[in-house]
């Protein structure tokens, strides 16, 4: 299988602390990549990176056809960069969906505007071809009739599957998932878990930072363990998590296990 997503060296630093230190990860299409390590290690900001929601300092990404060189990219004050690396971030970005901790939906929109807004309003996409695509998506996590509520009236788990099929929305080659279930009572985790199953079963390409250790050994082809800003173990479920050969990664397990 070819990788659809090629990472090296990737390093970012804020102020003197260095959080990601010279990562390299290949992700093959098809296939799901689950990140495990202790809080503060580093899993949220390779996340952010990988959707340049925060703009690494070196190293480079390539996610499908589109590849940066983050030691070439050089925000100037408030973030800003030049307008052609900026275009070169945009499709840098489009190539990859987060779903986040926390869900991140407009509360004011009901759920189905939610899905239509970046399809209509980002990618120009047709209201109509938007909205046929957006009903296909909530039916696809179970919520095909809640598109006219609003993001209160629904459960947390809910919200989430809306925060999936909101991502799927705007069609991304790379899925990723920043700990989706851990703000959920833990009675809705499963049918969010559940979802993530599906779309692995469909053959996406995921990303998912997680403590759900048995989602990983059941649905992930490659375990990733960082601690303080690297990679310092990866590889199937079945040696990762079955088998460690890290004192660091064993530890870990033993105290979340
Ligand atoms: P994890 O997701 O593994 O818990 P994070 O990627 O969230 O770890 O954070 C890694 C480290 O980077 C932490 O020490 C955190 O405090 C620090 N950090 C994250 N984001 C910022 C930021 N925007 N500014 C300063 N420090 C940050």
């Amino acid at each position: 299988m070819s990788d659809l997503v090629q990472v090296s060296g990737l390093a970012k630093s804020f102020g003197d602390h260095m959080v990601l230190k010279d990562i390299a990860l290949r992700v093959p299409a098809g296939s799901v990549t689950v990140v495990l390590g202790p809080s503060g290690s580093g899993k949220t900001t390779l996340l952010r990176a990988l959707n340049a929601l925060e703009i690494p300092d070196s190293g480079t990404v390539r996610i499908a056809d589109v590849e940066v060189d983050f030691s070439k990219i050089t925000p100037g004050r408030g973030g800003r960069v030049p307008k052609q690396q900026a275009r070169l971030l945009a499709r840098y970005r489009a190539q990859s969906g987060m779903v986040f901790q926390s869900h991140n939906l407009f509360p004011h929109r009901t759920v189905l505007q939610n899905l239509t807004e970046g399809p209509v309003v980002v990618q120009k996409r047709p209201t109509a071809e938007a909205t046929a695509a957006a009903r296909e998506l909530l039916a696809k996590v179970g919520l095909a009739d809640q598109a006219d509520k609003h993001p209160f009236q629904l459960s947390g788990g809910q919200q989430q599957r809306v925060g999936i099929a909101r991502a799927l929305a705007l069609r991304p080659e790379l899925l990723l998932f920043d700990e989706p279930t851990s703000a959920l009572d833990p009675e809705l985790v499963g049918d969010v878990l559940g979802v993530m199953r599906d779309l692995a079963q469909e053959g996406r390409t995921m990303i998912v930072v997680t403590h759900e250790v048995r989602f990983a050994q059941q649905v992930a082809d490659q375990v990733l363990f960082i601690d303080g800003g690297s990679v310092v173990e990866s590889g199937p479920p079945s040696q990762v998590i079955a088998d460690p050969q890290q004192e660091r990664t064993r530890t870990f397990l033993r105290r979340i296990l």
